[in-house]
C-alpha cells in the first residue's frame, strides 16, 4: 500500500504544475533545524528554503508576534495606514542605515521595484534622455523570475519561451572590474548585482570587486543595486554580504529571511533622493507592507539582531567550511563559501549525493548540475552542525 508521503507526492504531481525537481520527501512538521515527514522520519534542513529560514523552523518569538498580530489585524491594503508599518519602517531605516524603504512580498517584487526606482531615478534625477536608460548585471546572476528578472538572466533556460525580455539591459562577467568600467555608459542608470551569487552556486567575486564597482557606480552617477536578498540578514557572516567590503549600496534588496519562514515579505531601502521617484499611482502592492507581514518581520530581524545571528554565522560558517576542506573525496572540486553559505563543486552531477544525504537525514539541494550548496538554518548548534557534518562525512567517504 501506498504510504502517506507516496500519496501526497502523487498528487502533487498529478494537480500541480511540475515547475520544480523536488527530492522525494514529504515535509509535515518542522521545528527549528529540524523537519519531519508523515511516517515521522527526522531529517536536519540544511536548505533553510534557500535561506529563507534563517531563524530556523517556527522560531517562537516569529510564531508569537504571527498569533498575536492574527488577533488583532492582518490586511488593510494601503488605501489606509496601519500601526505596525510604520515601527517597522523606522527599523528596516536603522538596520539598512537608510532614510526610506518599500515593502513588498516576494524578492522578485522588490528586484521589480528596484529597476523600476532606478529607472525612473535615471529620467527624473540623471537626466537620462526619456527610455533610454540602461541597468548592467552579471552573468551567472539570480535576481528572481518575472520578467524583469529573467531579462536580467544570462541563463537561456530562464527566459525560453518568454520573449520578448526587457530591454535596456546589459551583462558584465561577474567579478570584473574592467568590463564594467568600459559597459557603463552616460545612460546607464544602476548596476545591479548579489554580492555574492547563491543560484550560480555560491560564487565569490574577486577580492575588491565590490568596493571598486561601488567607487567606479559613485564616479560615473550610476546606482549600486545589492541583491541581499539571499546574502543579507546575517547569512554570510555580516548582517549584509556588502559589509565584508565595506561598501554602502545604493540601494538595498532583502527578502526571504525578513519574513523569518513565515511569511513573504521582501523591501528595497534606500535613501529619499532614490525612493522618493515614486510618487502615489506609481508603485505598489495589495499585501505589501500588510500589518501581519510587518509584525512577523519585525520580530524575525530581531530574532537575528538579539541571537547575534550574523556573528553566529560566522563563526560555526568557518569551522563549518574547514570541516568540509577536510575531506578528501575525489569528486570534490572545490568548496566555498562565508559564513553559513557554503557550496561544494564537485566533478560530476550533486544529485545522487542529495540523494544519498537524504537517506543519511539531512536535507540539501543541488544547484547547477554539480554543486551542493549547505545553508543550515542560523540558529544551529555547534552539536547540530557536527552532527549534520558526520553525515556528510558518512556520504563522501569513498
Ligand atoms: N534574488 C536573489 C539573490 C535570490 O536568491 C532570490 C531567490 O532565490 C530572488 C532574488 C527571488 O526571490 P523570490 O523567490 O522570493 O521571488
Amino acid at each position: 500500500s501506498m504510504t502517506e508521503t507516496d500519496k501526497m507526492i502523487q498528487q502533487t504531481e498529478i494537480f500541480g504544475a511540475r515547475n520544480y525537481e523536488p527530492l522525494p520527501i514529504v515535509i509535515s512538521e518542522a521545528q527549528g533545524v529540524w523537519v519531519e515527514d508523515p511516517e515521522g522520519n527526522r531529517y536536519m534542513d540544511m536548505l533553510s528554503a534557500y535561506s529563507a529560514v534563517s531563524q530556523g523552523h517556527r522560531h517562537p518569538k516569529i510564531i508569537q508576534a504571527l498569533k498575536q498580530q492574527a488577533d488583532r489585524v492582518t490586511l488593510t491594503s494601503r488605501a489606509f495606514y496601519n500601526d505596525q508599518l510604520g515601527p517597522w519602517c523606522e527599523k528596516m531605516c536603522t538596520l539598512t542605515n537608510k532614510e526610506t524603504v518599500l515593502p513588498m512580498n516576494t524578492g522578485a517584487e522588490a528586484v521589480e521595484t528596484a529597476v523600476k526606482a532606478a529607472r525612473r531615478w535615471a529620467y527624473e534625477v540623471k537626466g537620462v534622455p526619456r527610455d533610454q536608460a540602461e541597468i548592467i548585471a552579471c552573468s551567472g546572476n539570480f535576481h528572481g523570475r518575472t520578467m524583469t528578472a529573467v531579462s536580467l538572466s544570462s541563463e537561456a533556460e530562464y527566459k525560453r519561451g518568454f520573449g520578448p525580455m526587457l530591454q535596456g539591459i546589459k551583462l558584465i562577467p561577474f567579478g570584473d572590474i574592467q568590463a564594467l568600467k568600459e559597459t557603463i555608459t552616460p545612460n546607464t542608470a544602476a548596476f545591479i548585482t548579489e554580492p555574492i551569487q547563491g543560484e550560480a552556486g555560491i560564487v565569490l567575486p574577486p577580492d575588491g570587486f565590490l568596493k571598486e564597482a561601488a567607487a567606479l557606480c559613485k564616479e560615473n552617477n550610476v546606482l549600486f543595486i545589492a541583491d541581499e536578498i539571499q546574502t543579507g540578514l546575517g547569512r554570510t557572516g555580516k548582517m549584509f554580504a556588502c559589509e565584508w567590503e565595506e561598501v554602502d549600496p545604493d540601494m538595498f534588496i532583502l527578502g526571504k529571511a525578513l519574513g523569518g519562514g513565515v511569511i513573504p515579505i521582501s523591501c528595497v531601502a534606500a535613501n529619499r533622493t532614490i525612493l522618493g521617484v515614486f510618487n502615489a499611482g506609481s508603485h505598489g502592492s495589495t499585501f505589501g507592507g500588510s500589518p501581519l507581514a510587518c509584525a512577523v518581520s519585525m520580530a524575525s530581524v530581531n530574532v537575528i539582531e538579539k541571537e547575534g545571528l550574523a556573528a553566529r554565522s560566522f563563526e560555526l560558517g568557518q569551522y563549518f567550511k574547514e570541516e568540509l576542506m577536510k575531506i578528501t573525496h575525489p569528486s570534490i572540486k572545490e568548496v566555498r563559501g562565508r559564513g553559513l553559505f557554503i557550496g561544494v563543486e564537485l566533478t560530476e552531477t550533486a544529485r545522487p549525493y542529495c540523494e544519498k544525504l537524504k537517506q543519511g537525514g539531512l536535507l540539501c539541494k543541488e544547484t547547477h548540475g554539480t554543486m551542493i550548496r549547505f545553508t543550515p538554518p542560523l540558529i544551529i548548534s555547534k552539536e547540530e552542525l557536527d552532527w549534520g557534518i558526520e553525515k556528510i562525512n558518512r556520504v563522501f567517504t569513498p
